[in-house]
Formats: C-alpha cells, structure tokens, sequence
C-alpha cells in the first residue's frame, strides 16, 4: 500500500501523505481500525511536504463526523461540519462491508473526495449539477446586486442603505421585497449546497 498514484495515499495520525484532491477511503480506514464507534482521530494530508489539509473526524455507528475548515480563494475561513452516514452490506465469506453514502446523491461509496468545500463522490464532482448550482447562485447574487444599485442610495458589498432619491417609496418597498427575496433564494441554494446531508 501507499506510493504515488496507488490511490492509498490516507494516512492518520503525525504521518502524512497525499495526492492533490484530499480522498478518504473507507476500506483503508477500516483496515486500520478507525470506524469503531467512539473513534476519533486526525486525517492530514499534504503535498511536496507541504500541509495541505487536516481534517478532525469522530466515528459514529451510524456515520463518521468531519471537522474542518475551508476557505475559497482569499476568502474568510469558514468552519464547515460535515456528517458522512454508512451503510453496511454482508459479504460473501460473513461479516459486513462499510460503505459511505455520498451526501450529494446517497449511492454506496468507498472514496469521498474533496474538491471544494464538500466531501461527496467522485460522480457528485463530475456531475455537471455542481456547476449549474453555482451559475444559478452567481445569477442570483448578480440580479441582487443589479437590484441594490437600483433601489439603493448606497449599495456596497452586498449591503444597501437609503432609498435612492426620487424613487417612489410605493415602486421601493416592491423592488426591495424583490431584493430579500433574490436573497432568501441564494441562502436557501448555499445551505443546500454547503450542507445537504
Ligand atoms: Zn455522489
């Protein structure tokens, strides 16, 4: 096991390994005795001796909780929590399989990988719903924005104030329910994205 492009790069504990998107495999965590409930333990990972990534994690019966931190581009650091559930099945010679279902699209998996903010599977990566999520998001934010300089005295960072002059308060009041609204929608997008477990 280990050695560049094997595909068992995961490593636990001071030691430390990787190749470039962070993967957390189950049958190696197995292997090495972590889906035990009540497991906790470190997942790092790291790239020409450089760390790149460290992931807290506590075994669960039912499924393995992720702590860490992510942070897109520049960007403030955000906590993110991520809770992987299991399925088992029986295998042919007794005793069970692990599985991860992916938290984007519930199939039986053995990898997640990490290519953004989320652990999901490699098919969740490909697919193209991710990005059609993200231009979805991006248009709602732009007509946001598009609204705020509309609507606004001053409109900076996503943040409005004043009623701009010589708009009706009767067409402002409509155009600024129009303006929470885009921003419900976006909330309601990034939650589903950011946490849909
Ligand atoms: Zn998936």
């Amino acid at each position: 096991m280990g050695g560049r492009g094997s595909g068992e790069w995961l490593r636990v504990g001071n030691k430390t390994t990787l190749e470039d998107t962070k993967r957390i495999d189950i049958r190696y965590m197995n292997r090495q005795g972590l889906l035990k409930p009540g497991a906790v333990g470190t997942l790092k990972w790291s790239c020409g001796g450089k760390q790149k990534g460290l992931i807290n994690f506590q075994c669960q019966s039912e499924y393995l909780q992720l702590s860490y931190r992510y942070r897109e581009h520049d960007r403030e650091w955000q906590p993110i929590e991520q809770r992987i559930r299991f399925d088992r099945t029986p295998c042919h010679y007794g005793g069970e399989r692990f599985w991860f279902l992916c938290p984007g699209c519930h199939r039986r998996i053995a990898v997640l990988c990490c290519n953004g903010p989320l652990f999901l599977c490699r098919q969740c990566y490909q697919l193209p719903y991710n990005s059609q999520q993200q231009r979805l998001m991006d248009r709602l934010i732009s007509q946001k924005h598009e609204l705020g300089n509309r609507i606004f005295i001053r409109y900076e960072n996503g943040k409005g104030w004043g009623k701009k002059k010589g708009m009706h308060w009767k067409t402002f009041n409509r155009l600024h329910a129009q303006y929470i609204e885009l921003e419900l929608q976006w909330w309601a997008h990034a939650e589903k994205y950011i946490f849909h477990y």
